[in-house]
């Protein structure tokens, strides 16, 4: 039995003739940038989420960056973030000329640590990035105290969250400003590249609007100096019909959570983490052990698609490591690197899939 990391193509079928007739009304319409179906898109996520207002942009790389300097960030400031996460949490950071400050995770949630970002701020820091891992959301009600605190923004990437909940409140609710992808294999996915920034900030967002849309504040005015960094109509359209699916799939990821940790139990490995009041949307199902090597080689020469997220911390990275003025050391997160393997999770799992998969990690530790 072969199984991918993640199969988009059940999840596409499934809603095929919706999508397909989403994709016709925008070239029937043919407003194909920012036409109806990306306010229509707007106006639902912001319902959804249960924020004042959503500005769609090319991608979760692109909220970033918008969202940064939209808050004023450049070159001078320093922003902490994880160096658990992936690149492009960190590269916006770096784009507007600001300098991130890598800080450790909670070794039981894998997520940044609000006491390792209490330590690392200076005169000079001027934001938090807390990294919504896996579908997990961090330690908001901490880290909200230390930024006020301190009188520092608090922005959320929440790429990995869309419908993850934190006592209660949905993710993007929980910072100044929130930051989505749509990449396709997200638990919202698009059918390309795609993004989101929400807040229920309004100077904020009309900022990232205008940003978006090289600077625009009318047709032919030109306000300030923007980007082409729009939400694309018909990854719009697409992400509209998905939308109203985003809670089954959710709901789909914990119960194929909750058949591997019932499997998974009585091994060698420490199983997914998840503190009170909060709602894991398992956007990856990730464990942990020290056999990590040899069990992803294992599971790969049984054709099960396995990853890991992610292997390399960004303060080892090359790219990082030339704009870094000192060495660092993380060492929760560099023993984390080493240990995490994520095992297949996408809404369409069959449960003879997650028995063949808990029954090949069993047959791992038994010989
Ligand atoms: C996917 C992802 C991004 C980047 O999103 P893109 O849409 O691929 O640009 C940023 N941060 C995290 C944590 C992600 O998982």
């Amino acid at each position: 039995m072969k199984i991918p990391l993640v199969d988009l193509k059940a999840q596409c079928f499934s809603i095929r003739s919706e999508i397909d007739q989403a994709i016709k009304e925008v070239i029937d319409n043919t407003d194909f940038i920012s036409g109806k179906a990306v306010d229509n898109f707007e106006q639902n996520f912001s319902m959804y989420l249960g924020v004042k207002r959503t500005i769609g942009v090319a991608s979760g790389t692109a909220a970033l960056h918008l969202a940064l300097l939209a808050l004023g960030i450049g070159p001078g400031d320093e922003v902490i973030t994880p160096a658990h996460t992936f690149a492009a949490t960190a590269e916006a950071i770096v784009h507007v000329g600001a300098l991130p400050v890598f800080v450790d995770i909670n070794p039981k949630t894998y997520l940044i640590n609000p006491e390792c970002v209490e330590n690392s701020i200076t005169t000079k820091t001027k934001a938090i990035i807390a990294v919504h891992l896996y579908g997990l959301s961090a330690d908001m009600d901490d880290l909200r105290i230390i930024a006020k605190r301190h009188n520092l923004w608090l922005i959320e990437d929440a790429a990995q969250a869309h419908g993850a909940r934190y006592h209660g409140l949905l993710c993007g609710n929980l910072g100044d400003i929130a930051c989505f992808s749509f990449y396709p294999g997200k638990n919202l996915g698009a059918f390309g590249d795609a993004g989101a920034v929400v807040s229920n900030n309004e100077d904020l967002l009309k900022q990232v609007k205008m940003l978006r849309d090289h600077g625009r504040s009318a047709k032919y005015t030109h306000e300030i100096i923007g980007y082409g960094e729009r939400l694309d109509t018909l990854q719009a359209a697409i992400l509209d019909v998905k939308l109203k699916y985003l809670n089954k799939w959710n709901e789909a990821r914990w119960n194929i959570a909750q058949k591997y940790n019932l499997k998974l139990k009585d091994l060698p490995i420490i199983l997914p983490f998840i503190p009170k009041n909060q709602n894991h949307i398992f956007h990856q199902y990730v464990i942990r052990t020290q056999h990590r090597d040899q069990l992803l080689e294992y599971m790969k020469n049984h054709e099960i698609g396995v990853g890991v997220h992610y292997p390399i911390p960004l303060h080892m990275q090359p790219s990082f490591q030339s704009i870094l003025r000192k060495q660092i050391s993380l060492p929760e997160t560099e023993k984390c690197a080493k240990e995490i393997l994520s095992l297949p999770m996408y809404p369409e799992l069959s449960d003879l899939q997650i028995d063949f998969i808990a029954s090949t990690i069993e047959d791992y530790f038994r010989k």
